[in-house]
C-alpha cells in the first residue's frame, strides 16, 4: 500500500508502516509494537509536536553529551526503524558510541540491527555479542558490552524503567527521550525528552551542532540551569491543559 502524503495522519502512519517492517524483518519485537502504541497515545496527546519544554530538555541533553567523556547512545529494535540515519548522525556529531540494547534479545536481531546502523554510516556497532553486565536489571537488558561499561552518559530513546534506574545506580548520567513523561524511565533519568524519538534524535543534533563551539563553562551552565523535575512537571501541565481547553 502506498501512503498519500496528504494524509492528515501521513507522519504517524510512516511510523507504523517502518515498525511493521521492522517486525516482518525480525528487527523489531511484536511487544515493541505495542509499546509504540503507548508512545503514539501520548503522542496524540501533546499535539503530535515538539513542546518549549523539550526543546529546552534537548539543549541541556546536547550540553551534557558534549560535556561527557564517553558518551553511549542505546539502540534497539524501534529506533533502529524508526531513525537509524539520524542516530548515527547524532553518535557522530557528539562523537558517542553506539551500543544495541534489547529487552527481547537474540544475536539475530542484534546483528540485523547492526546490519542497519552499518548501512547508515556507523563505523562501529556495540552490543551484538555483549559480555558484560549491568548489576539490578530483570531482563536480558542487563547485557553490557565495553562502550557501555564504560560510559559517563547514556542516551536511552526508548527505556525500561529498571534498566533506567541501574543506570542511575551505576554512576550514568541518563538522557531519556520518552513520550509518557510519567514513566519510570522518564522520572528516573537525569534529562528527559518527552518527544517522539523521530523529532528528539534530529532536534538534539541541531542543539548539538549550535553547542558545539562553545566553552564548557557555558555548556555547564546550560546543564545546570535545567531541572528535570520542573519540566516534567510543565509538560504534565501542558497536556492536562489541552485535555481542558
Ligand atoms: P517504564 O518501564 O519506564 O515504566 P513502560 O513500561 O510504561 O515504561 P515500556 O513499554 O517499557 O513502557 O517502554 C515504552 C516507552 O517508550 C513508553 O513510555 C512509551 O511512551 C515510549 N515510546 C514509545 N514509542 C516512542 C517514540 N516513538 N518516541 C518516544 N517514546 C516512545
Ligand atoms: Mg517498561
Amino acid at each position: 500500500m502506498k501512503l498519500d502524503r496528504r494524509h492528515p495522519r501521513y507522519a504517524s502512519l510512516l511510523q507504523r508502516e517502518a515498525l511493521v517492517k521492522g517486525y516482518e524483518s525480525g528487527v523489531t519485537a511484536l511487544a515493541g509494537l505495542i509499546a509504540h502504541g503507548r508512545g503514539e497515545a501520548f503522542d496524540y496527546l501533546l499535539g503530535e509536536v515538539t513542546t518549549p519544554m523539550a526543546e529546552e530538555a534537548a539543549e541541556a541533553a546536547a550540553a551534557l553529551l558534549l560535556l561527557a567523556e564517553k558518551p553511549v547512545i542505546s539502540v534497539n529494535g524501534n529506533t533502529a526503524m524508526l531513525c537509524p540515519r539520524e542516530l548515527v548522525d547524532l553518535a557522530e556529531t557528539v562523537g558517542a558510541e553506539l551500543e544495541i540494547n534489547l529487552f527481547y534479545r537474540s544475536e539475530e536481531r542484534a546483528r540485523k540491527i547492526a546490519e542497519i546502523l552499518r548501512k547508515n554510516g556507523a563505523k562501529e556497532v556495540y552490543g551484538v555479542a555483549p559480555e558484560n553486565e549491568i548489576p539490578g536489571i530483570a531482563s536480558l537488558r542487563k547485557l553490557a558490552d565495553r562502550a557501555m561499561i564504560l560510559s559517563d552518559v547514556v542516551l536511552v530513546p526508548l527505556e525500561d524503567g529498571d534498566r533506567t534506574e541501574a543506570l542511575v545506580k551505576a554512576g550514568k548520567k541518563v538522557i531519556a527521550i520518552d513520550l509518557n513523561p510519567l514513566s519510570r524511565t522518564s522520572q528516573a533519568a537525569d534529562i528527559t525528552i518527552v518527544d517522539n524519538v523521530v523529532r528528539a534524535v534530529p532536534l538534539l543534533r541541531t542543539k548539538a551542532e549550535k553547542l558545539k563551539g562553545k566553552k564548557k563553562e557555558d555548556l555547564t551552565r546550560i546543564l545546570e540551569s535545567f531541572d528535570n523535575r520542573r519540566n516534567l512537571e510543565e509538560v504534565t501541565k501542558h497536556i492536562v491543559n489541552r485535555f481542558i481547553s
